[in-house]
């Protein structure tokens, strides 16, 4: 890099974790009582500054900041305008204050709940949902805003603080209903344009504001709020750029071009047709074009996204601006990390850093011409094209598959109440059949066996005895406790999408490869690099051994193709549809393979199937179409006596209900004891035909429930239910349980469920 690009290049938000995770490293140390909280402030200020020189280095025309938290950005935001919930007090914006608001504190020996959490838009990141109460006034405490906002000024004055919108921030807040959300958006753009008066006084010249739920469907009455709020927002001397992302703002671009802004910013890997944009915006505003795709971890084809920006360019001039589509927080840091992955795939990461990169480049091929980047161009396209030679990147005989699932037939042979017969008579239930959802506690001694596996430093012979002993000693435990529908423990699995990527063609692991998902918990999603195939079984041994050990049925246990899907990340040349049914084939053969190996029930876990849906309802039909066509293919060829189950971790259902029903699974298993059962009224309502397992204990508190807490709930679950399709289980799987709480919680279960057995006798 020679020359500064002359078009302006921005940063909507880069990774708050630091190299090899390090605020993350500091966040537990201090929550430990390791370290003082001037050491973790030490550590994020590092982040900071290398953040800043990664931007300078890529010649990044306006760096963020703002973007940067210590726990969350929305909890940040509630703290800025004095928005926490009563029940911690008046909390001032500090650090301790935001870590209260994230993880809950004991006041006079209480516990007081730390805000709930939500998945931020369809990203994989968690936020702290804020608490508003209508009687709370807005208070403007910007002093920590201000000194960070210092801090990046001293080095560069075009430094661009970065705010949550007023109107993102309230309609994805809670506490008082949306009318009420909605009428404080008056106040808080007051507040707003305060704080961006002392923002000009600091000699700030623009300010990025994020809308993003202008991506989502929004009633019309907030639609409406924008015009008003901005108004009310826009102050002297500061240009105001307005952006959204995570999809296209279609019906709102007119509107949105129209506000009292300066520029607006738009996701461009979203948005088809850029130019229909240019053409909405006023001459004197900016246009933003989040080029570069700010989730995905491929290297971006550049030669392909500057066929698209050039005639941009020359209708826009420099009222066009560059950036990655949303902020970087959704990709890992340095894909420089990655030693252990093959070349041909590391080269064809783009991590954060690269992105910055990516851009300068763009910038520069823009304003100067592509033959000043000819070099990167020509680098990045055989990137991508070596990778796209790989071997394993494209199995010939797979390419066909997408036609056949979906003109295939997939529904099972039999319908459900024949089947309901035939398994009956395999298995011979009793009523209110009890079973768990899969996982059992994961012991320091399991942990130790499959790391000391991986290291290399017992056989597999002494593995596989290990987990052999474990399995023994969760069957027995279960056959002690008296449930009905055994499962083998997940012992072997360290994570249920890792498990069947490490036994798939097409997945790869990586080192540095993490994404916060929220405050110091940190995910690393698998990659999907290559066409997904099944080249021996996975799963059948284990569940085989287990079986040996029962008269009781041992469910065999699969993570399904939605799920193993939405929880790694994908190749960017295939659809989504592409590659879950190339899961959902890999699966259908360890099905079969199940089944032939004498396994009479298969559980086939989809938590993240609702996770899936698009922002826009409009888009649900599509996805849903495949969703449930995959699931169905794997376990399409079960016989009317094999019983497959599925899980799904959640229990909002009242919208997606009759995709659940297609998805004719002959028991699902979900979460419902938070909602005192109350979530099973959408299967009531629509007359749910199958058989479902209302879980009747939350497995996530360590509390031991009691048959007297439990029988209360199995009867409110009866009157929504026919008896004789109603399951009994926990809510989800055991495994970050203790052995001493699960077995006196299943007891209190099975007591129950007998209990209920012999009343309606
Ligand atoms: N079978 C898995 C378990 O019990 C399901 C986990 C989940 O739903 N997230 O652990
Ligand atoms: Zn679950």
């Amino acid at each position: 890099m020679t020359t500064t690009p002359s078009l302006t290049t921005h940063v909507l938000g880069f990774p708050r974790i630091g190299e090899r995770r390090a605020l993350k490293w500091a966040q537990e140390q201090y929550w430990r009582g390791a370290t003082p909280l001037a050491a973790l402030e030490h550590t994020a200020s590092q982040i900071r500054a290398r953040q800043r020189a990664d931007y300078a280095a890529a010649h990044i025309s306006r760096p963020p900041v703002g973007d940067f938290s210590l726990y969350d950005h929305m909890a940040d935001t509630a703290l800025l305008f004095g928005q926490t919930p009563a029940r911690f007090g008046t909390l001032a914006n500090t650090a301790e204050a935001l870590f209260v608001l994230g993880r809950g504190q004991q006041i006079d020996g209480q516990n007081v709940a730390p805000l709930a959490m939500k998945k931020w838009f369809n990203s994989n990141y968690h936020y702290l949902v804020p608490e508003l109460a209508a009687d709370q006034p807005i208070r403007l405490d910007s002093a920590r805003y201000l000194d960070l906002v210092r801090e990046a000024l001293a080095e560069n004055p075009q430094a661009k603080p970065v705010l949550v919108g007023p109107l993102t921030f309230l309609y994805l807040s809670r506490g008082i209903d949306e009318a009420g959300r909605l009428a404080k958006a008056p106040a808080l753009a007051a507040a707003y344009q305060t704080l961006l008066t002392q923002l000009h006084a600091l000699g700030v010249s623009w300010v990025q504001i994020d809308e993003p739920i202008l991506a989502l469907d929004l009633p019309t009455a907030w639609l409406a709020a924008f015009e008003p709020t901005y108004h009310r927002l826009k102050a002297v001397g500061i240009s105001l750029l307005l952006t959204t992302y995570f999809g296209d703002i279609n019906g709102a671009v007119a509107m949105a071009a129209n506000l009292p802004i300066d520029g607006l910013h738009i996701d461009a890997v979203a948005t088809p047709d850029l130019l229909a944009v240019a053409d909405r915006l006023p001459e004197y505003k900016v246009l933003s074009v989040g080029i570069i795709d700010g989730r995905s971890i491929w290297r971006a084809d550049l030669a392909a996204l500057l066929d698209r920006l050039e005639p941009l360019h020359r209708r826009l001039g420099d009222r066009l601006w560059l950036a990655p589509s949303s902020s970087l927080l959704h990709v890992p840091v340095d894909a420089e990390f990655e030693t252990q992955v093959p070349p041909v795939l590391r080269n064809a990461l783009s991590y954060a850093r690269q992105k910055l990169g990516e851009l300068a480049a763009l910038a520069r091929g823009l304003s100067e011409g592509r033959a000043a980047i000819a070099a990167e161009i020509a680098a990045a396209t055989a990137a991508r094209a070596a990778l796209d030679a790989a071997p394993g990147r494209h199995v010939q005989a797979l390419k066909p598959l997408q036609t056949r699932i979906r003109q295939a037939e997939v529904s099972r042979q039999d319908a459900f109440a024949e089947r309901a017969a035939a398994q009956q008579a395999r298995f011979n239930l009793p009523a209110f059949p009890t079973t768990t959802i899969g996982s059992f506690p994961q012991t320091q001694e399991i942990r130790a066996a499959r790391k000391a596996f991986k290291n290399q430093a017992i056989s597999l012979a002494d593995y596989e005895a290990a987990m052999q002993a474990e399995i023994r000693q969760v069957i027995t435990a279960q056959e002690q406790i008296g449930l009905d529908a055994l499962v083998h423990g997940e012992a072997e699995r360290n994570d249920m999408v890792e498990y069947f990527g490490e036994q798939l063609d097409g997945f790869a692991f990586t080192q540095e490869g993490w994404v916060q998902s929220y405050g110091s918990r940190c995910v690393k999603p698998p990659i999907i690099w290559g066409d997904v195939h099944r080249s021996r079984p996975m799963t059948v041994a284990w569940s085989q051994f287990a079986q040996s050990l029962s008269q009781k049925p041992v469910k065999g246990m699969l993570t399904g193709p939605v799920t193993i899907l939405f929880w790694s990340f994908v190749r960017d040349d295939l659809s989504r549809e592409t590659i879950g049914y190339q899961i959902a084939e890999a699966l259908r053969h360890e099905v079969n393979d199940l089944i032939a190996a004498g396994i009479g029930m298969i559980q086939v876990d989809e938590p993240a199937f609702r996770e899936g849906l698009p922002l826009r309802k409009k888009d649900w039909a599509s996805y849903l179409t495949w969703a449930v066509r995959a699931f169905k293919w794997a376990v399409k060829d079960a016989p009317a006596d094999v019983q497959i189950h599925t899980h799904m971790c959640y229990s909002e259902f009242n919208d997606i209900i009759e995709s659940i029903a297609a998805l004719d699974a002959d028991v699902i298993t979900i979460e419902t004891t938070r909602s005192n059962m109350e979530l099973l009224d959408a299967f009531a309502d629509f007359a749910y035909p199958n058989a479902i397992g209302p879980g009747i204990y939350d497995i996530h508190a360590p509390q031991i429930p009691t048959a007297g807490e439990i029988t209360p709930r199995l009867r409110l679950a009866m009157d929504k239910i026919p008896a004789e399709r109603l399951w009994v289980n926990p809510d989800c799987g055991l495994k970050t349980r203790s052995w001493a709480e699960v077995i006196p919680s299943l007891e209190a279960m099975v007591a129950s469920a007998r209990s209920l057995r012999s009343s309606v006798q």
